[in-house]
């Protein structure tokens, strides 16, 4: 292993799930949620060795509300991340707060069945999964077979 290899190793491992768990809650505090009133914040770790966090963003017209998860990864993907390595979310729940569908998917197209998500409750509480738990088969576009 290379020097700089066991310098990200090191950097990883410096960056708990419980850190990650206390960035979505207070990324949860930013949380624009006028009409439902259910605050969520995410923080999404990425190859790049840096964190992003995202809140959940309503509007008016609902359809055009985000979730906290895809405010974190366009954060993440827009400064140039392409793998996602771990996943936190906080919401105002009780048990853990699981991503909707749509955040999933969009989970999918950057990370591995492997990858863990840390979801947390209002009070910080927190359950790990897998993303190959919550999205067994995730939908799946191999390049040029669907195009004619
Ligand atoms: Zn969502």
């Amino acid at each position: 292993m290379t020097r700089v290899g066991k310098t990200d190793k090191k950097r990883l491992k410096d960056i708990s799930a419980r850190e990650m768990v206390d960035m979505a809650l207070k990324a949860r505090q930013n949380a624009y949620a006028p009409y439902s009133g259910f605050h969520v914040g995410a923080a999404v770790l990425a190859d790049n060795q840096k964190v992003y966090t995202g809140c959940n963003m309503e509007n008016a017209s609902y359809g055009a509300a985000i979730c906290a998860e895809r405010t974190a990864i366009a954060k993440a993907v827009s400064d140039g991340a392409r793998k996602i390595l771990a996943v936190a979310v906080a919401g105002d729940s009780d048990g853990p707060t699981l991503p909707c569908g749509i955040c999933r998917q969009v989970m999918g197209e950057f990370c591995g069945a492997d990858m863990p998500l840390y979801l947390g409750n209002r009070n910080g509480d927190y359950q790990r999964f897998t993303f190959g738990e919550l999205m067994p088969n995730p939908f799946v576009l191999k390049t040029g077979q669907n195009h004619e």
